[in-house]
């Protein structure tokens, strides 16, 4: 091992290991069911494989174009347009990136100077915060108040200021499963009028909304997707977290400024896994099926923890579910998170890790983007805590 004796300035002195990493490894460690960690543990279906497979055999394994191969391209627009009625050129306004944590790196990092401020809303999703700080912009935190976890536009407006550069949202939301409706977008509409706010739009879990309710995308508002990024994964959507594939959208001007970066920070993404999902997502039963299949694992796993000592938060949208556990600790979430992991058996992740100053409402994450006998275990050791 070496030592360094350099002195070192560090740009993100707050910042440790992921909380999602840390859960991941203790559930390892614990042997515990590990609801933690928001992937699934099943497989994706194999013509997805087949798919990507026939690619690299057809010889499909050099670098593709910096924005992404163009049958990717062109099935994201035909999706967008199908979805939202939203008309991005795919050879201007697309661009494939490795997933969508790079792609909000990308896009902070293309639009945010050193003292700029940037809104998000907390409980934050952990990587747009670092990205923020690491190209010297600051984060306002804007609040999502337990138990509902809604947007409160007064307070987003008190907020703005001439340094305000950009507003992250995300819907549906991790890691409380709440969904900005038509309404909200409306007043953000409203609020960023005559202004030059980017705003960055994590729609991760697009497709993953439940209850009959639709997918409020940013690019479906013409007023907010002229100033927008739109950003997706495939990762989600397609039970492939591990090919790290996203993309971005956006009107020309952003994207130009995007790709500028996009291209020496990866420069592009891997040919073959392009292809095998542009092959893929062809097929929209494939992207359009997944609310169906994800509401039976929400209320199958909402079922299981029925008779528990947990309390239920709502869960309108993505594969996580909150719940309260006053009824039976009186710990901080991050000890309860270890308590259940190490002495039940479950691993989950604390939701104060979402929020900066570590304000704490005793509330956990599961993930229920597992089999069902998974989440039968887990519910089983859940109802006797
Ligand atoms: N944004 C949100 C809200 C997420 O939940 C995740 C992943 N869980 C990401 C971004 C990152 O997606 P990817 O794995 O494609 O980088
Ligand atoms: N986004 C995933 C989650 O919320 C985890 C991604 C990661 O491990 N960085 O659980």
């Amino acid at each position: 091992m070496h030592q360094s004796s350099l002195t070192i300035d560090s740009k993100l002195p707050s910042v440790g290991t992921t909380i999602f990493t840390v859960m991941s490894k203790l559930a390892a460690d614990c042997g515990a069911i590990n609801l933690s960690q928001g992937f699934p543990d099943f497989q994706a279906e194999p013509a997805l494989f087949e798919a990507t497979l026939r690619a690299m055999r057809e010889g499909r394994n050099q670098y593709p174009p910096m924005a992404g191969v163009a049958e990717l391209r062109s099935a994201i627009a035909d999706k967008v347009a199908a979805l939202y009625g939203a008309a991005y050129d795919a050879d201007h306004e697309i661009t494939v990136t490795a997933g969508a944590t790079q792609a909000i790196f990308t896009a902070i990092a293309a639009f945010v100077r050193s003292g700029d401020e940037v809104i998000v809303f907390e409980p934050v999703y952990d990587s747009y915060v670092p990205a923020i700080e690491t190209v010297g912009g600051k984060a306002v935190y804007a609040a999502l108040r337990f138990p509902d976890y809604r947007p409160d536009w007064q307070q987003v407006r008190s907020l703005l200021s001439p340094r305000t550069r950009m507003i992250i949202i995300n819907s549906p939301h991790n890691p409380t499963g709440s969904l900005f409706d038509a309404e909200d977008l409306a007043m953000l509409a409203e609020i960023t009028r005559d202004t030059d706010i980017v705003l960055l739009s994590d729609e991760v879990y697009e497709h993953i909304v439940f209850d009959g309710a639709a997918h409020q995308s940013v690019a479906a508002h013409p007023q907010l997707a002229a100033r927008s990024m739109v950003i997706s994964s495939f990762g989600k959507t397609y039970h492939i977290t591990g090919w790290k594939i996203g993309y971005v959208l956006a009107a020309g001007e952003l994207m130009s400024e995007f790709r500028k970066v996009h291209q020496f920070n990866v420069f592009t993404v891997n040919t073959p896994c392009q292809l095998g999902i542009a092959e893929y997502m062809r097929d929209a039963s494939r992207h359009l099926g997944l609310a169906a299949f994800y509401e039976r694992k929400r209320d199958f796993f909402r079922s299981q923890l029925g008779t528990s000592r947990f309390e239920l938060l709502p869960c309108r949208g993505s594969y996580f579910q909150l719940a309260r556990y006053s009824a039976i600790s009186d710990l901080p979430d991050q000890e309860f998170a270890r308590w259940l992991t190490r002495e039940i058996g479950v691993a989950v992740i604390p939701v104060s890790a979402f929020n900066h100053d570590g304000h704490d409402d005793r509330v956990v994450r599961f993930c229920f983007a597992k089999q069902e006998a998974t989440l039968a275990a887990a519910g089983e050791r859940l109802r006797r805590v």
